[in-house]
């Protein structure tokens, strides 16, 4: 129901103008097309994922020419579950780490403003409300209000933090968390980095020591490079994601502000172009606001 209210705008906006496109024809011509390619464009599917979706939609008019309008929700709902299928396993609902890693080792990149610390506040939440030990790492030492904001969310939810003064080494922060967490049994370690935009070499560069030195502590570690992206920024949530997935192996996605857009789109391209698995959601503000990405949910909520 959550799911349902947070993406209301994205569903009403999608869904109405699919309704208007079709209005007053009967089957599926060009003319359908065109405006189905439009809607998908401008709901920021992104144009490879969109041309994709009309495509196999085109074939399906091929070989049935009275394909009818009324089939056309139907048929698009499964193109786009299917192209969601590729990358996105599954139905789960719950915030879990794998039992056999310890301490799991989450690293959370992204630029500034799309949502980072709050995703982080909002997941060191939800893995302590499953029962987990949670510990926090602020590395990024590039910003005070970083390091500031984490720290908020980290009393906020009662968590530790590990942290050491701005302009700190960001790898030297990641070390003493992972030593921290190992010595307190931790189950799950999430690790905040320099979220400003580096040039290619130097983003590339920063994220390859920070991981090398974690591996120090933790030889398997990160277990999970997650990127955040911001949801109602369209293009440039692809350009971002171009240049993190450049500049390190990013193993997740996570889409922010998917409440306040009319632009849910962004995550079937994203997930389809990048050919990464969204795992969370980001629907408010509020720290129950973080969702596991439930590809059925999501797409019953364009569709319903
Ligand atoms: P950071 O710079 O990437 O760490 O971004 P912050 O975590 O500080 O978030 C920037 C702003 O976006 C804050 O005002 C957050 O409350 C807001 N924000 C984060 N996630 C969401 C979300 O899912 N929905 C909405 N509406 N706002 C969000």
């Amino acid at each position: 129901q959550n799911l349902d209210k947070g993406l209301e705008q994205s569903k009403t906006s999608f869904f109405s103008k699919l309704t208007k496109a079709v209005a007053g024809k009967s089957k599926v011509d060009d003319e359908v097309l065109d405006n189905l390619e439009e809607i998908l464009v401008s709901s920021d599917v992104g144009v490879s994922t969109t041309l994709k979706i009309i495509e196999r939609i085109e074939k399906r008019v091929a070989s049935d020419k009275y394909l009818g309008t009324e089939e056309l929700n139907k048929i698009l709902r499964e193109e786009i579950a299917g192209l969601l299928s590729e990358t996105n396993s599954g139905q789960e609902t719950v915030f879990s780490v794998p039992k056999d890693t310890k301490p799991y080792v989450i690293m959370v990149v992204g630029v500034n403003g799309v949502g980072k610390t709050t995703t982080i506040g909002k997941l060191a939440h939800q893995f302590k409300s499953a029962g987990y030990k949670v510990v926090l790492g602020a590395a990024d030492t590039f910003r005070a209000a970083a390091i500031d904001q984490l720290q908020i969310w980290a009393d906020r939810v009662g968590v530790p933090i590990v942290k050491q003064q701005m302009g700190s080494d960001p790898a030297s922060v990641a070390f003493d968390t992972l030593q921290s967490a190992v010595s307190q049994n931790a189950d799950v370690v999430i690790i905040d980095t320099a979220g400003r935009l580096h040039n290619k070499i130097g983003l590339m560069n920063e994220l390859s020591k920070v991981k090398k030195v974690m591996q120090k502590v933790v030889p398997d570690a990160p277990n999970d490079v997650m990127l955040v992206l911001d949801g109602s920024t369209g293009q440039n949530a692809f350009e971002q994601a171009k240049q993190f997935t450049a500049a390190t192996d990013v193993t997740s996605l996570t889409i922010t502000k998917l409440d306040g857009t009319a632009k849910g789109g962004v995550v079937i391209g994203i997930s389809d172009q990048f050919q990464i698995p969204v795992k969370y959601i980001g629907v408010g503000e509020g720290i129950e606001h973080l969702q596991v990405f439930n590809k059925v949910e999501f797409v019953d909520s364009f569709f319903k």
